[in-house]
């Protein structure tokens, strides 16, 4: 098999394979594995968080959002006709039966997920600052809590906590006493290095027989009802080929007549290496302004954002000053914030947030793992696993169909 995309989710999709005994040759372009969406994300696995984007109450948020030029979301409209159609698919999915039913399958992916990374983690992967961290989603307002505390998806394994209780455990927020009235209290979520992990992936792969990484620019070429790959112009022999490229998926086969729903929405991440002082050990969610905070190793990563119709992959200096306002405002006692570093990249979403996990209708040698957007380093295991279990025949532990290439 040859897999394409040496992120998250072409390293997962590889691995899975090489376990369940193909040959496997992966492919990336650039210089090295994880180097982007998978670089420096916000490091949540984040099973039981996984509601998507596309929420009722998104569509009118997102209205007083655009009035500030702090918002969490940020939308810019362009001539171009493929960002008005998944905006027109997002708007279709905000349907509060549609996320509930989305979610539902997420959560699903997400469950196994969480079992697949547990399997993995014991076969002698290198440290990727995996710790089970818990995550603590906090409340600005008593009526956001109290919302919130009604989606509680697995009620035995949360709780909801005031904001004394929410101090209790986690320290570092004592700064944020009176200013916040909770959280909901989620034990068993973990937080790990992405490109760690994508690193750990590649060194385990090439210590396995009948593994193959090639650096190289790879094209899809359409033959018939088949696939064909071609690595810097040179066809590379493929019994099957699976495409994990992240956002550039959909340009590549759109040139062989698939059409992917796929858009890239723009993110920030700033990390402060040797974070110390009051740095969260429980992984800390400002629900209000959707930024997530862990400490990943021995640096604190804040991440947040969402940038639709973003001109470029540059970090954006007002975006990224604004973030370190927000860290700084609620861990004022983490040190060292002039030396973070700043990143920015491209969750390649689809409208619905469920990602396109399958075999091609058109192509039936082709496999296509894309679209995991906001959840791509916490699902990457499980849709991983479901590839593998197309390929070898095995049926699936998650039901396919909501995730099927279409
Ligand atoms: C700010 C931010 C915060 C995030 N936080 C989280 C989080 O906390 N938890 C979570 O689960 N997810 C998070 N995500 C989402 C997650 O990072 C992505 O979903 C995930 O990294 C996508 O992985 P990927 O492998 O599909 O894409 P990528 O990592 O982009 O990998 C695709 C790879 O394909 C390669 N490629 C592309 N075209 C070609 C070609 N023609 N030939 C060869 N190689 C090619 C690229 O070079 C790249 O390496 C976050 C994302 C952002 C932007």
């Amino acid at each position: 098999m040859v897999v394409v995309g040496g992120g998250v989710v072409g390293l997962s999709t590889a691995y899975a394979l090489l376990r369940r005994g193909f040959a496997v040759t992966l492919i990336e372009a650039a210089a090295g594995v994880g180097r982007k969406a998978s670089y420096a994300n916000g490091g949540q696995l984040s099973y039981r968080y996984v509601s998507p984007l596309a929420d009722a109450g998104v569509p009118l948020a997102a209205l007083q959002w655009m009035r500030r030029a702090d918002s969490p979301i940020a939308l810019t409209l362009r001539a171009d006709f493929r960002q008005w159609r998944w905006l027109l698919a997002f708007l279709r999915a905000c349907r509060a039966e549609t996320n509930r039913r989305n979610a539902e399958q997420l959560l699903t992916l997400a469950l196994h997920a969480q079992t697949t990374l547990g399997e993995w983690r014991n076969e002698g992967l290198e440290p990727f600052a995996w710790r089970r961290a818990g995550k603590l989603i906090i409340h600005r307002q008593g009526r956001a809590l109290n919302a919130a505390a009604k989606h509680i998806v697995q009620p035995e394994l949360q709780q909801v906590l005031d904001d004394r209780e929410c101090i209790g455990i986690e320290p570092a927020l004592a700064g944020l006493h009176g200013r916040f009235a909770g959280g909901i209290y989620t034990p068993g979520e973990e937080v790990a290095d992405c490109a760690q992990f994508c690193q750990a992936l590649l060194t385990r792969m090439e210590a396995m027989s009948h593994f193959a990484y090639r650096r190289g620019n790879a094209s899809f070429v359409a033959e018939g009802d088949r696939i064909g790959v071609h690595v810097n112009g040179m066809a590379v022999e493929a019994d099957g080929v699976v495409a994990a490229t992240g956002l550039e998926t959909a340009a590549l086969l759109r040139r062989c007549g698939i059409d992917l729903p796929i858009y890239g929405l723009k993110g920030y991440s700033l990390t402060v290496p040797d974070a110390d002082g009051a740095v969260p050990e429980v992984s800390v969610t400002d629900y209000a302004n959707r930024v997530v905070y862990a400490r990943i190793g021995t640096r604190l990563r804040a991440a947040a954002m969402v940038d639709i119709g973003a001109a470029d992959a540059e970090p954006n200096l007002r975006r990224i000053a604004q973030l370190k306002a927000l860290a700084q405002d609620i861990f004022p006692q983490a040190s060292r914030y002039e030396n973070a570093e700043a990143w920015a990249g491209f969750r390649p979403a689809t409208p619905t947030g469920l990602p396109i996990v399958g075999r091609s209708e058109r192509y039936r040698n082709m496999f296509i793992n894309t679209g995991q957007g906001a959840l791509g380093f916490t699902l990457a295991p499980a849709c991983g696993e479901l590839i593998a279990d197309i390929a070898s025949g095995t049926r699936p532990v998650v039901p396919l169909a909501a995730f099927a290439p279409s």
